[in-house]
């Protein structure tokens, strides 16, 4: 595997995100939570849960790929991080709300 390493900036905004700043181009980082939803380990991205499939755990697949067929993913890295999204969902995010113990329920 070849890995480019491009020089960008890595810029924090007021409201407390971060964008990675490239060639004038700004771009979210690609940063995740793992949250427990409905008693489940799914990741939380950009508004919308995806979870494992296979082995390897390094495909998630979006969670409305079975009921929606949805073919949202995300790849993520050795260390964690997201490689690639491919964020087409064909359906809006799902309402989540977060309890006081920190699990996730959908609303
Ligand atoms: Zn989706």
């Amino acid at each position: 595997m070849i890995i480019h390493f491009l020089c960008y900036q890595l810029i924090k905004l007021v409201t407390g995100s971060e964008l990675i700043m490239y060639q004038n181009y700004t771009f979210s980082f690609h940063t995740y939570q793992n949250i427990s939803l409905m008693g489940k380990s799914v990741i939380l991205y950009r508004n919308y849960t995806y979870s494992r499939r296979g082995v390897s755990g390094k495909h998630q697949y979006c969670s409305r790929k079975s009921t929606m067929r949805c073919n949202a993913k995300v790849t993520l890295n050795d260390d964690g991080s997201i490689r690639a999204a491919h964020e087409i969902h064909n359906h809006p995010p799902p309402q989540l709300m977060k309890l006081k113990s920190g699990h996730y329920i959908k609303i």
